[in-house]
């Protein structure tokens, strides 16, 4: 798939793809900050480099990107290892299962699917172990619990348990709180009373943790829905990178 991704695009073209791509974001974020009276600044764009090959990430790394997310350890781990030269901030957003955590921690500096204790507990045995900086974490909330199960993340009622939890645990440092859109349940089909939702959640949050200030919210289809409702951190992938294959 990722080969086929490469074959199909020279590099100039695919830099040239990225570079619209990434500008459409670009003044996406410009217009919903407006909006609302927000200063840009306050937005981070996280590009959700999933499922496409390093070499992509590379190109965005020159046209200025610093912020890339991914969900599956398989595919992070190489990439970055591939990426290592490059200055950039690699964020951890899909489910993490605790046997892939040892490698995660090897690259990611912010995990935005903490869900439950024993991930906890076992991010933080393995950055002690990796002797590397604090991990950043993000409680992730579902607003859709109840109907499908294995559905990431926990309901809002857990939210300050376990934001507690990550706070006095060593190796890790409380970042804020991260949400998926609900596709189903009571808020599905409408993202902004989802995001209006984490942003009552992170207020609780940082009233116990004042450094806890990040809000990832909204995607390629309600970025601006996340800002409005005061995201700091939007996670963006096909509106910079193109439609993914249905595998990814
Ligand atoms: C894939 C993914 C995104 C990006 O989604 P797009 O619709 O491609 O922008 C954001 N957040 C998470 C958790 C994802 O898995």
């Amino acid at each position: 798939m990722t080969n086929q991704q490469e074959a199909e695009f020279p590099v100039a073209d695919r830099l040239e793809q990225l570079r619209a791509g990434l500008d459409a974001v670009e003044r996406r974020i410009d217009a919903a900050c407006a909006a609302v009276g927000r200063p840009r600044s306050e937005v981070t764009l996280v590009v959700v480099t999933k499922t496409y090959p390093a070499s992509d990430t590379r190109l965005l790394s020159s046209l200025g990107v610093r912020e890339v997310a991914e969900n599956r350890d398989q595919d992070a781990a190489p990439k970055a290892a591939d990426c290592a030269d490059l200055p950039l901030i690699w964020h951890f957003v899909g489910q993490l299962q605790t046997n892939k955590v040892r490698s995660v921690v090897r690259y990611a500096h912010h995990i935005h699917s903490v869900d439950r204790p024993r991930l906890v507990t076992a991010l933080s045995e393995a950055v002690l172990k990796a002797e590397r900086p604090e991990l950043g974490c993000l409680v992730q909330v579902a607003f859709d619990l109840g109907g499908g199960q294995g559905r990431a993340g926990v309901a809002p009622e857990d939210v300050p348990v376990l934001a507690d939890l990550i706070a006095d645990t060593p190796g890790l440092r409380l970042d804020g709180v991260m949400t998926v859109a609900p596709l189903t349940g009571p808020l599905a089909g409408d993202p902004a009373a989802a995001f209006t939702r984490l942003a009552e959640i992170s207020t609780g949050v940082r009233a116990a943790h004042p450094a806890a200030t990040m809000v990832s919210a909204g995607m390629s289809g309600d970025l601006e829905q996340a800002i409005a409702a005061g995201a700091t951190h939007v996670r963006v992938g096909t509106a910079v990178l193109g439609a993914r294959s249905p595998l990814g």
